[in-house]
């Protein structure tokens, strides 16, 4: 162990010398003069050796691989009253304590104009180039190199939004591209006159299909040129990276193509992987290889993080709680977010990748005692996601849902801000830390049956090892099934191998639908009719997409105007009686849309149900009760949806029939 520790220390202290070095050449190299950053020397904690938690070091991992951390969060949060501490219960420059644990770069998000009309922050940091200035100063300082990403707009862009900033929404795109070129140079000469180290700048942030108010390739990448052009001038050591999220192998292929095809010059293909949403780590690995190989790219994971609890800490909902019907690979415990830093480390390692970034790790809860004392920070600091001043330019999303921190129970600090075990990991998926393997938590299970249908509870469960493994423990449930017969949704609960365990039993009743969930992974007996000519309407097979089950029915349109359709089935052989049919759906982007679940008898619409659409992972049913139906009589259910605006996307899944 002490050999161990010895060598850590001298590999990280060589690390430096080398990292120290290169700084200087390339301030040497600088086409302008520089402030000189004096870069401290940064060891390893020594709390390092008495980590609990278990890391098999990541195998083949190169010397200069990236550990990144975005925390573009940290000076709002700082305003508002937010101190960190180090392992010695110290205060502490929370970026000293992420050199310290082996972090060597730091992601700063950057919006051109993130204020109101009266110079009120928009929120989640108010980050523009004032704020990547600060950061930048500071993780130099620190011996990290920063990682510039441009969003191209004035409040955050992700794959549903890529809105054009305030200053430049009456541009033609000539216009356009020159305003974004000299924007971009001006913000890095800025950082380069300070004597800050940026190693990569990103041209847009999860620009699937859209960037800054452009949703044509051509207008896309001309954009994408124009700031790469100001980089390589500017930084001409620094990488330049493109950056998508969802990592889907024929989606990021076409991404490529387009980008390959209208020229544009970078380095780095940048993808964002959140295991709740993103598939798993072997489709993580194959579709950055492939870029990697065909199109001669470096890759690597721009965002990824993951829950040490399902607990909220500032009163503002979390994206991810032990509610979330999501993907859930690791339980939400701190093994569990550094089981996904390493295995995903080790996924891009794997791709021959260059990096992995961790998202807003430093974004922790404001700390006040009730959410209106939160939300008076979040207003006056920005250090919420967004304020409610966002409204006058993002009235549909941050206008209604102005709040705090979706993500306070992913970061590596506690809600004090006390820096966690988990931090160490960067450090240590290096060398390892492979403590005994203990059984931390046990699987979820959830059965479903139906109504009448004799069923037993599972014998065993799966416990799941520190190190992410499962091993069959046996299980005692606190209900007995004979007494549980009425259709419904029921949780038990159980103890295996001394730790609770958890079953969600669902009893349905009978469905007179044929592939009522799309389970069968055939569209049949469905029908669909794409009344609009929308480009993608077909099943899809996407855990985290699904109500339940695996399977459920996509669509999405890059226009406006294309999406329409109905999707239906006519069971045979009912019986004469009184009928309930419900359907689920959610989506967003749709503009004003319609949508509706529809009883046909004999080809005549006899019910309706409106439903609606609001968010990723809302999901809402239509439900048309009481069809009074004749034996002989045609009985058709469906849902029908128009959804007007370009960008319009929605999955539908889990319907049901059943007589009364
Ligand atoms: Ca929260």
């Amino acid at each position: 162990m002490k050999e161990q520790n010895i060598r850590i220390l001298s590999l990280l202290l060589a690390g430096l010398l080398v990292l120290t070095l290169f700084a200087g050449c390339s301030k040497k190299k600088a086409s302008e003069p520089a402030a000189t950053i004096q870069v401290e020397n940064v060891a390893p904690t020594g709390k390092l050796e008495g980590c609990g938690l278990y890391v098999k070091a990541v195998e083949n991992l190169p010397e200069d691989f990236i550990f990144g951390m975005d925390a573009s969060q940290v000076p709002s949060l700082e305003a508002s009253g937010v101190k960190y501490y180090d392992f010695d219960g110290a205060e502490q420059d929370v970026f000293k304590i992420l050199a310290q644990n082996g972090v060597n770069y730091i992601r700063v998000r950057v919006w051109n104009d993130p204020f109101d009309s009266q110079g009120r922050g928009y929120g989640g940091g108010n980050c523009n180039a004032d704020t990547a200035l600060e950061i930048g100063q500071r993780a130099t300082k620190y011996g990290m190199k920063l990682l510039v990403d441009f969003h191209y707009s004035d409040f955050w862009a992700d794959p549903g939004k890529q809105m054009v900033p305030k200053a430049w929404k009456d541009m033609d795109l000539d216009t356009k591209a020159d305003a974004l070129e000299t924007y971009t140079r001006e913000t890095l000469q800025k950082l380069k006159q300070a004597g800050v180290d940026v190693g990569m700048v990103q041209v847009g942030n999860e620009t699937n299909g859209a960037m800054c108010g452009e949703n044509t390739w051509p207008a896309i990448v001309k954009l994408m040129s124009a700031g790469s052009k100001a980089i390589r001038e500017v930084y001409p050591e620094a990488l330049v990276a493109v950056h998508f999220a969802s990592p889907d192998e024929s989606g990021y292929r076409a991404y490529a193509n387009a980008l390959r095809d209208n020229g544009l010059d970078y380095d780095v293909f940048g993808s964002s992987y959140y295991p709740y949403w993103h598939g798993n780590l072997q489709n993580l690995t194959k579709v950055l290889k492939q870029i990697r190989l065909n199109f001669g790219k470096q890759v690597m994971v721009m965002e990824t993080s993951y829950a040490w609890t399902g607990e909220d800490f500032d009163f503002s909902g979390n994206t991810i709680s032990d509610d979330s019907s999501v993907d859930k690979p690791y339980p939400y415990t701190p093994q569990g977010q550094v089981n996904n830093l390493r295995d995903v480390t080790q996924a891009v390692v794997d791709a021959g990748g260059i990096g992995v970034c961790y998202w807003e790790g430093t974004w922790i809860t404001v700390g006040g005692a009730s959410k209106a004392e939160n939300q008076k920070l979040w207003q006056q600091y920005g250090s919420g996601w967004a304020s409610s001043y966002a409204g006058e330019y993002d009235p549909e999303d941050a206008g209604k849902w102005f709040g705090g921190c979706a993500v306070d129970n992913q970061a590596f600090f506690d809600a004090k801000g006390h820096v966690m075990e988990g931090l160490m990991a960067f450090n240590l998926i290096r060398y390892g830390n492979e403590t005994e393997l203990t059984m931390e938590s046990t699987e979820e299970v959830q059965l479903r049956v139906t109504v009448g249908d004799a069923f037993t509870l599972p014998e065993t469960v799966n416990g799941i090892m520190i190190d992410g493994s499962r091993q069959a423990v046996p299980v005692v449930w606190d209900k007995d099934p004979a007494e549980l017969v009425d259709p419904g949704t029921y949780t038990i609960n159980g103890e295996a191998a001394g730790l609770p365990a958890k079953l969600t039993l669902i009893i349905e009743n009978v469905n007179l639908l044929g592939n009522p969930s799309f389970e069968d992974g055939v569209d049949a007996p469905w029908v669909l009719e794409n009344l609009g000519g929308c480009e993608e309407v077909h099943l899809e097979e996407k855990t985290g997409d699904s109500r339940t089950g695996d399977w459920h029915y996509h669509f999405w349109s890059p226009d406006a105007d294309k999406v329409e359709f109905t999707l239906e089935q006519t069971p045979a052989d009912l019986e004469t009686g009184t009928y309930d049919f419900t359907i689920h759906i959610m989506g967003g982007d749709c503009g004003a849309y319609e949508v509706y679940a529809y009883a046909e008898v004999d080809g005549e619409i006899v019910d309706t149900a409106p439903m609606e659409i609001t968010a990723w992972n809302e999901w809402h049913s239509g439900t048309v009760s009481g069809i009074e139906y004749q034996a002989g009589q045609t009985l058709t259910l469906g849902i029908y949806v128009k959804a007007p605006a370009a960008g319009a996307w929605g999955k539908i899944d889990d319907a049901s029939l059943s007589i009364r």
